[in-house]
């Protein structure tokens, strides 16, 4: 007998993870639907990424993942057709004192292990890479040149279409409120408007996803952690790679920011204490603190007008690292939550394994590796060495 309503897979989330999995899931043939909360996909954290796409990471589960996204985002415009604002620049780390030299260069080792292409430049090399850099007490920094950014509205966008073609189903304004186990394993997902049945649900809620676990009666380490962002006037190209500085300082942790294709800054800062909670309004704070460290690192910058700033949420896990596998409770509950400051940069290549999972009964072992790595029962001990 037909099930009412049937999806082989719901998606709760149509954000950076969300769209490119049921992409993925809808061109290996499985009936797809994605349900969002948002009038349309990428309402939540996705839209406010700055965009920053790197394999340049401390542990090889996010370097398989993010290798993988740079292959999908720097060949998508020639494969199909839509202009993400793609940009091959380069991720630069800067140190400026002995401790994130070491950082940098002890994590050399386990990047070149998993075959990146990054370097460390001492200062006048890296100045030839940057020159507007800050050369007072420069002592090098990492390059690694296959990195890279694009448009996190026109990517969204663009695997929105692509996902709508292979055959995906969106539905925006809905919410998923209630999942019905029985013989513990999924069996619907209730909305305000509908209730579709499955026997696969993928959390792909961000921020909010401990508010679906609980639909299941998982409890789920993700909470909603604020940073902004902000983005300048257009000026004429000085600007290859995304800048990276580790330091801390007075209210802050590390901050980033790059030359988009078409010449403006954007950066963002981590806070220092966190900010956690959902409110999505912008402060005064954010500015004074962030440019006083963009014009320290580049005083260069000082002359340049800012246009906008904003504010998002990190899905924020307890050791900085996603969480993706199948919960043990609820037969059919697939987790991919807890991005952290990534998952614009994790979710394309996320979503091919999210589809391999789903769709075969033996992963490959590098899947296998990258899954031990993000297990959600994972003792949450360490780290993540380059937020
Ligand atoms: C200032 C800033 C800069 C950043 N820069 C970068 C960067 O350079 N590179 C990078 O990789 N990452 C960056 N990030 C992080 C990135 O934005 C997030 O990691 C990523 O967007 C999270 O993706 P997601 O798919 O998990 O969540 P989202 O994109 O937020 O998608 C989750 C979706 O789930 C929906 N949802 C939740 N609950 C329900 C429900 N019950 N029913 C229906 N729908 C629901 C929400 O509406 C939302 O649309 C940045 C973040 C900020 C704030």
């Amino acid at each position: 007998m037909s099930r009412k309503n049937y999806y082989d897979v719901i998606i709760i989330g149509a954000g950076s993870v969300g769209v490119p999995a049921a992409l993925a899931m809808a061109r290996r043939d499985v009936k797809v639907l994605v349900i969002d909360k948002f009038p349309s996909q990428g309402q939540g954290s996705n839209k406010t990424a700055i965009g920053g796409i790197r394999a340049t990471h401390s542990d090889p589960a996010k370097i398989r993942i993010c290798k993988r996204t740079l292959e999908i985002v720097s060949t998508w415009e020639k494969k199909y057709g839509h202009n993400i604002d793609w940009k091959k620049g380069g991720y630069v780390f800067v140190a400026y004192r002995k401790k994130e030299e070491k950082i940098l260069k002890d994590l050399l080792k386990i990047q070149h292990k998993y075959g990146l292409n990054i370097d460390w430049y001492g200062k006048n090399d890296l100045l030839e890479i940057i020159p507007d850099l800050n050369s007072e007490g420069l002592i090098g920094g990492t390059f690694s040149p296959d990195d890279g950014h694009c448009s996190t509205i026109l990517a969204g966008h663009a695997y929105y279409d692509a996902a709508k073609k292979a055959g995906c189903e969106f539905h925006f304004n809905e919410r998923a409120e209630e999942i019905e186990v029985r013989n513990g394993g999924i069996s619907s997902v209730k909305t305000d408007k509908n209730t579709y049945t499955t026997d696969v649900v993928l959390n792909a809620a961000g921020a909010w996803a401990k508010s679906v676990g609980k639909m299941v009666g998982i409890d789920i380490p993700v909470n909603p952690d604020s940073h902004e962002g902000g983005i300048t006037e257009q000026v004429a190209e000085f600007l290859g790679p995304m800048v990276v500085d580790l330091r801390p300082a007075p209210g802050s942790e590390s901050f980033y920011y790059f030359q988009l294709e078409s010449g403006q800054i954007a950066f963002c800062i981590t806070p220092d204490p966190r900010i956690w909670g959902f409110d999505r309004n912008e402060t005064s704070i954010f500015l004074p603190m962030v440019s006083t460290r963009l014009v320290g690192l580049m005083p260069r910058l000082s002359n340049l007008r800012v246009r906008r700033t904003w504010r998002g949420l990190y899905p924020m896990t307890p050791d900085g690292s996603p969480l993706v596998g199948w919960a043990k409770k609820a037969k059919g509950f697939l987790l991919a939550a807890g991005m952290c400051g990534q998952g614009f940069m994790l979710g394309p290549g996320l979503g091919e394994l999210l589809a391999r999972m789903v769709t075969e009964d033996k992963l490959n072992p590098d899947d296998e590796e990258v899954l031990e790595v993000l297990s959600p029962y994972r003792e949450f001990k360490g780290g993540e060495a380059l937020k």
